[in-house]
């Protein structure tokens, strides 16, 4: 960690911020404080510099037009590709994730470069939209239990040799490649297509994530009964669906 408190930062919620993925940060924050840490967390708007000294970044999805617009920014700034480089924790959620890659086709239906801080290509869908509960199971290298979720989207995304699934789908469709896979990561950056938020859903994920940032192998435990039941109801309908 740069100082003594944990920096967190919210990357453009004016643009990127569907389904309530603004969540997840508020999981990550909530939960580094029941281990009492202190911790500042940064809002970054689109038209403010992303600072290069935090130590988890998260960013959320978005509709194609704002997603269009935060590659642009996010490309011209720098200051996430700068943070990475300096060893950053980053967790993104859809639109989020595909920025991450090297390539999306934008609402204009032009390639449009990402970042490439994640080995992967996203390309729109031929098929029907991706909308619904998931179920899958996350990379065991990793050592979390099955992740839940809410997806919607058209971008389908393929995996790069550097890239590691982030999970295997048991219901749902993730990636959207056929090949089950979903989600994406290497070691410091994350992608899902995951909504829910995914991290209230999945709090061992926020977990994982502060154990990076502070590099240690465990954290105390907190009550999780309140997420357990929201995950045990959210599991149920996926895999039982109406
Ligand atoms: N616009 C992207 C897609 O449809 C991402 C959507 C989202 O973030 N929900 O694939």
């Amino acid at each position: 960690m740069s100082d003594s408190s944990l920096r967190l930062v919210w990357v453009y919620p004016d643009l990127l911020s569907t389904y309530g993925d603004q969540g997840n940060v508020l999981v990550v924050e909530r939960r580094a404080r029941q281990r009492g840490l202190e911790v500042s967390r940064v809002d970054v708007r689109s038209d403010q510099p992303v600072p290069t000294s935090g130590d988890i970044y998260l960013i959320g999805g978005g509709e194609d037009r704002p997603q269009r617009l935060a590659a642009e920014r996010l490309r011209r700034d720098g200051g996430l590709s700068r943070a990475v480089a300096n060893g950053a924790i980053v967790f993104s959620v859809c639109a989020g994730y595909q920025i991450l890659g090297h390539e999306f086709v934008n609402d204009l239906g032009e390639k449009e470069p990402g970042l490439g801080l994640l080995d992967v290509v996203s390309t729109r869908g031929e098929a029907a939209r991706c909308v619904g509960d998931v179920l899958a199971d996350i990379d065991g290298r990793l050592n979390l239990p099955p992740l839940t979720g809410f997806e919607n989207h058209q971008g389908v995304t393929h995996l790069g040799p550097t890239a590691r699934p982030f999970a295997r789908v048991r219901f749902g469709n993730g990636n959207g490649t056929g090949d089950g896979t979903e989600g994406a990561y290497n070691d410091t950056v994350f992608g899902t297509y995951m909504h829910g938020p995914v991290l209230a859903r999945n709090p061992q994920i926020a977990d994982l994530l502060l154990k990076l940032a502070l590099d240690v192998n465990a954290l105390p435990p907190t009550d999780d009964r309140w997420y357990e039941a929201l995950r045990q109801e959210r599991i149920a309908a996926a895999t039982q669906p109406a």
